[in-house]
């Protein structure tokens, strides 16, 4: 679809140099988020959007408690891209996927079309990071990084039951409680031996497991999925000790990597992400990114707080005031009801060790450097009301 229904008229107050637009490859959170900046400082540069997907903005979050509230991906849909060229004024072009930049030449390839941009921003998301299994049930495989994932997620498990999950980190805990919520028997398989890894300390997530066991999962962590093949009763997965689970499904959550490629062969310069500066410019004259696929200040972080602070300081920056993002403290909040998690994890490469407090599932985990200096924390249950006051003591990550 191409939804050029909109009204926009030439601003010769624009920052912008002649009449290409603004050029936005992606309309997740982090492109609908930095349109809809942009229009709060500049009601006329001209906007045009571009997606691989069909355009439609809904809160990327809400896809893993769907089954828990049990909404469809027309429900978790906020608005169609009909709507929001309506609402914000720009052009949105879907299933439009990008193909490459000529940075010198300042367009972007769609196959052999070539779209000019004033200024180019790259938010084009992160890249669901696929595990070569053997077996002869790869159809059966899922992952949900959008709301067209979640269609098809949702529409293959309709009327099944059993659902085994690979991954034990925030999006694989998150599904198993949402699953479980939605009255799927899951399994999960990772290779770490305990839940979260790398996000929370043992303790707390052991907390966590606790919690996703009582609520209903089988976990069978220090393995991995070997195979996963047709049965006559749904699909086998053989683990790497021979143990063999049959499911209906199995949903694939083993991380996300940001997308980097296209920017890489474009000659920009890419690290984890696309590497940009506090002002979010690329190596590229008029190039800049955000949101999952960009290494902003050497940070990754494909979180939604981020995003939205480079959106507001980028329309800043594209409107002619230039203004660099400002990174606080930003806690991130697990979706696993049966044993809710805050964590602020500590920056990485930082110096110090965890203490942990508390009881049972209510645990309060601080990451401390030499100085007594929190630097992250992990809370669990109950106490995670206590991130607010908790992040107060914490240093900003820019100042
Ligand atoms: C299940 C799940 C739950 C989450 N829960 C939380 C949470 O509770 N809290 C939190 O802070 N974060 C959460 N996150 C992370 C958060 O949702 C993401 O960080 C955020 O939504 C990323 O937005 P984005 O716009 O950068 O990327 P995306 O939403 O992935 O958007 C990328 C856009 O780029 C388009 N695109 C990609 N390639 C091309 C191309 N070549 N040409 C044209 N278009 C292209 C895509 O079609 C899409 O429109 C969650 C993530 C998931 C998967």
């Amino acid at each position: 679809m191409n939804a050029d229904n909109t009204d926009i008229t030439s601003n010769s107050e624009s920052q912008t140099s002649g009449n290409d637009p603004i050029v936005i490859i992606g309309t997740g959170l982090a492109g609908y988020t930095l349109a809809k900046e942009l229009r709060k400082t500049d009601k006329d540069v001209p906007i045009l959007m571009l997606t691989a997907d069909d355009g439609h903005s809904y809160s990327k979050p809400m896809l893993s408690t769907g089954f828990t509230k049990n909404k469809t991906a027309e429900q978790l849909s906020m608005a169609d891209p009909g709507r929001m060229v309506e609402q914000l004024a720009v052009d949105v072009r879907t299933f439009t996927t990008v193909t490459g930049i000529d940075a010198e030449k300042q367009c972007v390839l769609v196959g052999d079309e070539a779209i000019t941009y004033s200024k180019l921003v790259l938010a084009w998301g992160a890249d669901v990071i696929q595990l070569n299994i053997a077996g002869t049930a790869q159809e059966s495989v899922y992952a949900v990084n959008d709301l067209l994932d979640y269609r098809r997620f949702r529409e293959a498990v309709e009327g099944k039951q059993r659902i085994l999950i690979m991954g034990a980190g925030l999006i694989g805990c998150e599904f198993a409680n949402d699953l479980i919520n939605g009255g799927f028997k899951v399994d999960i398989v990772a290779p770490c031996d305990g839940v979260l890894p790398g996000l929370v300390p043992d303790q707390a997530a052991a907390a966590v497991q606790d919690g996703l066991t009582e609520a209903g999962t089988t976990f069978h962590l220090g393995q991995v999925v070997e195979s996963i093949d047709k049965v006559e009763d749904g699909v086998c997965c053989t683990l790497d000790n021979g143990t063999q689970v049959v499911v209906d499904a199995v949903l694939s959550a083993v991380g996300l990597r940001p997308r980097v490629q296209l920017a890489k062969d474009a000659g920009l310069t890419v690290a984890k992400g696309i590497v940009v500066n506090r002002l979010l410019e690329t190596s590229a004259p008029n190039v800049y990114a955000m949101g999952d696929c960009a290494e902003v200040d050497g940070h990754v972080m494909l979180y939604v707080l981020p995003l939205m602070e480079c959106a507001r300081s980028l329309a800043k920056t594209l409107t002619g005031t230039p203004k660099e993002v400002t990174y606080g403290v930003m806690p991130v909040v697990i979706k696993t009801p049966c044993c809710p998690v805050a964590v602020l994890p500590p920056p990485v490469g930082a110096e110090g060790e965890w203490s942990v407090s508390g009881e049972g599932r209510d645990l309060k985990a601080l990451f401390t450097d030499e100085s007594g200096l929190v630097k992250g924390f992990a809370l669990t249950g109950a106490l995670v009301s206590e991130r607010q006051a908790l992040a107060k003591a914490v240093p900003p990550i820019h100042r």
